[in-house]
């Protein structure tokens, strides 16, 4: 969090206008939570939710916005913040999404990656752990709602998914 957090605050120290940081929900929480606090800048904290249209998402990665940002962000720089890029779907579609709206600059900084599973290239220009295709749960990530609260991340296998 601290290197991360130190590079986003050299690249940005020279703006004149806040930063826009994007956390998208429900996985980024604690992760921006965290993030933020090692920005040593003026900021604008926003959230965007998302939810899957189900199989469609997985071959298009058209998502439904259920809340989107209450900011303004045309103009102005954005930092999308996401827990985890797997295939790139989601965030390839959230960035066509972002970009319309024609927001000064739009980056990426995501907790983890999995560029094994890449369908689509994205850039990620802030990383914080490059993982394998492994499916994992904690620290603001969850199956099924479960484990977001735990204070680490963990590699789910699939016996342990419906286990209390
Ligand atoms: P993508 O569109 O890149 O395939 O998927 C992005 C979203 O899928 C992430 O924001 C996350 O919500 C979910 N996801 C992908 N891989 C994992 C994983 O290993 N664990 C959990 N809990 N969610 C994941």
């Amino acid at each position: 969090m601290r290197e991360l957090g130190q590079q986003i605050t050299r690249d940005y120290r020279d703006r004149d206008a806040h930063l826009v940081m994007v956390g998208v929900l429900k996985g980024a929480f604690v992760f921006l939570a965290d993030l933020v606090r090692w920005v040593e800048l003026p900021v604008v904290v926003d959230f965007m939710a998302v939810a899957s249209y189900g199989a469609s998402t997985r071959t298009s990665g058209v998502v439904r916005i259920l809340k989107d940002l209450d900011e303004e962000i045309t103009g102005r720089d954005v930092l999308l913040v996401e827990d985890i890029v797997d295939t790139g779907l989601t965030l390839d579609y959230l960035l066509s999404v972002l970009g319309a709206r024609r927001p000064r600059s739009l980056k990426v900084c995501c907790l983890l990656d999995k560029p094994a599973r890449r369908l689509r290239p994205v850039p990620v220009h802030y990383r914080g752990f490059e993982i394998p295709d492994v499916f994992v749960v904690g620290y603001g990530l969850d199956c099924g709602e479960r484990y977001r609260n735990l204070n680490y991340i963990a590699v789910l296998h699939q016996e342990d998914a419906g286990r209390d």
